[in-house]
């Protein structure tokens, strides 16, 4: 007899993977060129304590450390965007969140990335999600409303 538990788990492992491909393709995302033009399209003040993290859905995710500066972000967000989009950047919203800068480029590792990932569900526990009613990681029910299938579906990512 399969136990619920194991049925569950050899059900969700393929979508843990998947999520994590997700966010580790958004990572690397299309910033590369942006980010040497940032300074540039940002001036030299912002650029220095604010790091462009990745672009998708013409949505760009701008890290800063310090709540000044996301502060000054969050001012600066309409004038930024017309920057943007004068450098070729087709930008309709910028994102902002708490960022500790490694490098300039955020290049976290695996294991980090896999640190703050919402499908763990050693550190973040288990919840039943409230649109399939199937256990899922806390993680991501907290972040997404929802599992990790429902926000594919969602999405229509697959
Ligand atoms: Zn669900």
């Amino acid at each position: 007899m399969i136990s619920e538990d194991s049925k569950h788990k050899t059900k969700r492992d393929p979508s843990i993977y998947t999520c994590l491909e997700e966010i580790k393709a958004s990572w690397k995302g299309n910033v590369g060129g942006l980010i040497q033009d940032w300074v540039e399209i940002a001036g030299q003040q912002l650029s220095s304590n604010c790091t462009p993290l990745n672009i998708q859905n013409k949505i760009l995710t701008i890290g800063a450390s310090h709540p000044q500066w996301r502060q000054a972000l969050q001012y600066n967000r309409l004038e930024l965007i017309d920057s943007l989009k004068k450098h070729g950047y087709q930008i309709r919203e910028i994102r902002i969140r708490q960022h500790y800068p490694i490098n300039l480029v955020s290049r976290e590792s695996e294991k980090e990335i896999w640190e703050k990932h919402p499908s763990r569900t050693d550190k973040n526990g288990i919840i039943n999600c409230p649109n399939c009613r199937v256990p899922s990681p806390k993680g991501e029910v907290k972040l997404w409303g929802k599992c990790c299938f429902c926000r594919r579906k969602e999405l229509r990512i697959d």
